[in-house]
C-alpha cells in the first residue's frame, strides 16, 4: 500500500549517492534510545548527518553540514542503545540514503538480529531510491518509508507521524499501516538522570537534541 496523494513529479537522485560506497561507520546526528513520537510504540531513533536538501522550514539544520559527527559501527550502537522495551527503529536525518550503504547494514542487522520493525524518512520518494542499486539495496529491510522532502508550508495538522502533508508512507511490508502511525502526541520532552534535556518531535519549534555524548 501507498499514499500516492500530492506527490511532486520525479526527480532524478543526485549523483551523490553513487558515492555512498561501504563506509566503515555511521556518521550520526544523535540517537534517542526510546521515543514514542517518532513511529509506531517505543522507539530507538537514529538521526543521520549530512543533507543536501535545503527544504523550506526544515527544522533540523544542524543536520546538513557533512562533517563528522558521532562515529558508531552498527553493532556498536546497539550495543550502546538498545533496551528490551523498544519495538522497533527509526532512521531519520540528515538524508539517510547518503549513507546507503551503512544504512543497508543498520537496517538488516535491526530486522534480522534484533528483530526490530524498521521505519525511515527521507527527502528522497521510493521511485527515486528504486532507481538507484546503491540506495535500493535497503529497501528488502524497511517497513515504513516516509518519503519526499519536508515542505514547512504544508505541515500536517493531526498527529499522523510526518512532518508536512505531500510526504507519503510506503508501507513496504504488511508489518504496519495507517492506524499505527498517528501518534500520542507532537512533540517529546526527555529529561535524562543528569539534567539534560532533550526534545525530539514534528513540531517546528523544536530542535533535535544536542548530541548526546562526546566521543
Ligand atoms: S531532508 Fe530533512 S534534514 Fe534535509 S533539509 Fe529536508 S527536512 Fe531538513
Amino acid at each position: 500500500m501507498q499514499d500516492k496523494t500530492n506527490k511532486p513529479p520525479l526527480q532524478p537522485a543526485p549523483a551523490r549517492f553513487k558515492r555512498g560506497a561501504r563506509e566503515g561507520k555511521l556518521n550520526l546526528h544523535a540517537v534517542i534510545p526510546a521515543s514514542r513520537v517518532n513511529g509506531p510504540g517505543t522507539r530507538l531513533v537514529v538521526f543521520f548527518q549530512g543533507c543536501e536538501r535545503r527544504c523550506y522550514g526544515c527544522f533540523n539544520p544542524d543536520t546538513h553540514p557533512f562533517e563528522k559527527r558521532l562515529a558508531y559501527g552498527v553493532n556498536e550502537l546497539f550495543e550502546r542503545h538498545l533496551s528490551g522495551r523498544i519495538e522497533g527503529m527509526t532512521v531519520s536525518g540528515g538524508e539517510p540514503f547518503m549513507q546507503a550503504k551503512g544504512l543497508q547494514e543498520l537496517l538488516e542487522c535491526a530486522q534480522t538480529e534484533h528483530g526490530l520493525s524498521t521505519v525511515v524518512y527521507t527527502g528522497f520518494r521510493l521511485e527515486d531510491i528504486r532507481l538507484s542499486k546503491y540506495m535500493s539495496a535497503a529497501l528488502p529491510f524497511i517497513d515504513l518509508l516516509v518519503d519526499g522532502a519536508y515542505n514547512g508550508q504544508m505541515p500536517e495538522p493531526t498527529l499522523l507521524a510526518r512532518g508536512s502533508t505531500n510526504q507519503s508512507f510506503c508501507f513496504l511490508t504488511d508489518r504496519y499501516c495507517l492506524d499505527n502511525l498517528y501518534m500520542p502526541a507532537k512533540a517529546e520532552i526527555t529529561i535524562s538522570p543528569d539534567g539534560t534535556v532533550t526534545g525530539t518531535g514534528f513540531g517546528r519549534t523544536l530542535q533535535l537534541p544536542r548530541p548526546a555524548e562526546s566521543r
